[in-house]
């Protein structure tokens, strides 16, 4: 594959900014070797094979200040992250010795990288795909090891293996749809409409599952939305910062308190959890603003993957608390429920015995006691039983799409799949077939970059960090 040779030679910072115990500055281009040469005098860097270690001490050669003790990884183009000549120099992690470093090499001729620009460099010399590109910055950001999971499927090819030889199929077909055009008003079928009506069928199985597996990769890249809901007092703000082992929500003894959502992500079992804490529920709301609260907590229970009904063991009867459930699921008969009773610390033995029978007749029931962090564990375990359960949590070996960007991408292609299909059932015309079979190829395309505009390559690159 031949190597785009680029004029210039990009440098950043690669590590994050600030005080470590390593900072890695990453050259790439054709003078990556020439210019950290410059400030590097033990060894002849330019004799030195790819994908091997030097260490040294750098100097400034404008006033011959020594600038850090480094080591300098050599690689060699083609066999890097971009194709090009790349070099990556591991110094001190302070940002001031960052910056005297970043200046001389700027002064010997290195351009500081826009954002992205080394995975821009590795897509544009067909090291990467557009997905994969994506799934670098995916990576970067996967905080579970779930996410981290699918970034990294994703990245190794993922589904655009899968998309691109389909395609490349459809693409036949469509090259023989505009022969037939060509040939204008004879009447020639050189497309075999049956087998295009079959591959159609096959192409939108594969799209409708991946576009199917988003829902699933949503959940995985931004966590399972569960909202804390039950009456004032029952403990919620508190169980809240237990599960977050921090401060966040307002714990109060004054019932309403907390009228805004609270929330924030714990990482269960390589699961991702986004806990939500509601205003109180309760019939007869305080004030105005307290109202509002209730209503729009009903409205996060719509939006919720899992709803955690929270009561005061010594204040419910079992009877209210089923009454509680069955009135904020009403409308979301398939929403999974977990019922658990806070405040065992203070319940009674009968009161707990009261709650262990509801447990076996119907409701997944817990107790704990949040202000003693009792029961926390048990809780942890049945909230990963109810999310497997219902099928939100992937094994995360197979293909599955986290990109809006190809979500949106797949939706396209599966409307003019579905209109090339519909098309062939009721005789539409060459031209007419055609024109859909391109838009739906463009869709597929732009997945993996086979089809890309500059506007499109710009939003994606730019979402990366300087220095990747
Ligand atoms: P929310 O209105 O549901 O958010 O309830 P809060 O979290 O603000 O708690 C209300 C009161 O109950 C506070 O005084 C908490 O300290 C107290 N509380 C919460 N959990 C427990 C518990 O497990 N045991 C006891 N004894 N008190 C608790
Ligand atoms: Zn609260």
């Amino acid at each position: 594959m031949p190597v785009n040779p680029w004029s210039d030679t990009i440098v950043a910072l690669s590590t994050p900014p600030g005080v470590g115990a390593l900072a890695v500055v990453r050259l790439s281009g054709p003078e990556a070797v020439g210019i950290t040469q410059a400030l590097f005098s033990k060894k002849n860097l330019a004799a030195q094979p790819g994908h091997t270690l030097h260490y040294g001490t750098l100097r400034d050669p404008s006033n011959d200040a020594l600038l850090d003790e480094v080591v300098v990884a050599l690689y060699r183009a083609p066999r890097s992250y971009t194709r090009e000549d790349v070099v990556e120099i591991s110094g001190h992690g302070s940002d001031f010795v960052v910056q005297q470093l970043l200046g001389a090499l700027l002064r010997q001729g290195a351009r500081l990288a826009e954002a992205g620009e080394f995975t821009k460099r590795a897509f544009l010399n067909g090291a990467l795909d557009l997905a994969q590109a994506e799934a670098v910055a995916d990576l970067i950001a996967a905080d579970s090891a779930l996410s981290h999971q699918v970034a990294l499927n994703q990245l190794r090819g993922g589904f655009s293996d899968e998309l691109r030889g389909l395609r490349a199929q459809l693409v036949k077909f469509a090259a023989l749809l505009e022969l037939e055009l060509d040939f204008g008003e004879e009447d020639v079928e050189f497309a075999d409409r049956t087998g295009l009506a079959r591959l159609l069928a096959e192409v939108q199985g594969v799209v409708l599952g991946l576009l199917r597996s988003f829902e699933l990769g949503n959940v995985i890249k931004n966590g399972i939305t569960t909202v804390i809901a039950g009456r004032p007092n029952a403990g919620k703000s508190t169980l809240l910062n237990a599960l977050l082992r921090e401060e966040r929500a307002i714990v109060s003894a004054i019932p309403g308190t907390t009228r805004d959502f609270i929330e924030d992500e714990v990482s269960l079992d390589g699961l991702r959890f986004r806990f939500v804490d509601t205003a109180g529920l309760r019939d007869n709301p305080a004030d105005e603003v307290e109202a509002i609260g209730v209503q729009r907590t009903r409205q996060r229970i719509g939006q919720a993957a899992l709803l955690l009904y929270l009561f005061d063991l010594t204040e419910l009867t079992p009877a209210e608390v089923q009454a509680d459930i069955a009135e904020l699921t009403s409308s979301l008969p398939t929403l999974p429920v977990l019922a658990v009773g806070n405040k065992m610390d203070l319940s009674t033995a009968a009161q707990l015995a009261a709650f262990e029978e509801l447990s076996e007749i119907s409701i997944k029931l817990n107790f704990i006691a949040a202000s003693q962090r009792l029961g926390l564990d048990a809780l942890q375990e049945s909230l990963l039983a109810q999310v497997r359960g219902a099928g939100l949590a992937g094994t995360g070996t197979a293909t599955i799409v986290t990109n809006v960007r190809h979500a949106r991408a797949l939706e396209t292609a599966a409307e003019y799949l579905a209109a090339v299909r519909q098309g062939l059932d009721v005789g539409r015309g060459t031209e007419l077939l055609a024109a859909d079979l391109r838009h739906a190829l463009n869709s597929l395309g732009e997945i993996t970059g086979e089809i890309s505009s500059d506007d499109l390559l710009t939003s994606i690159f730019t979402q990366f960090c300087i220095g990747k």
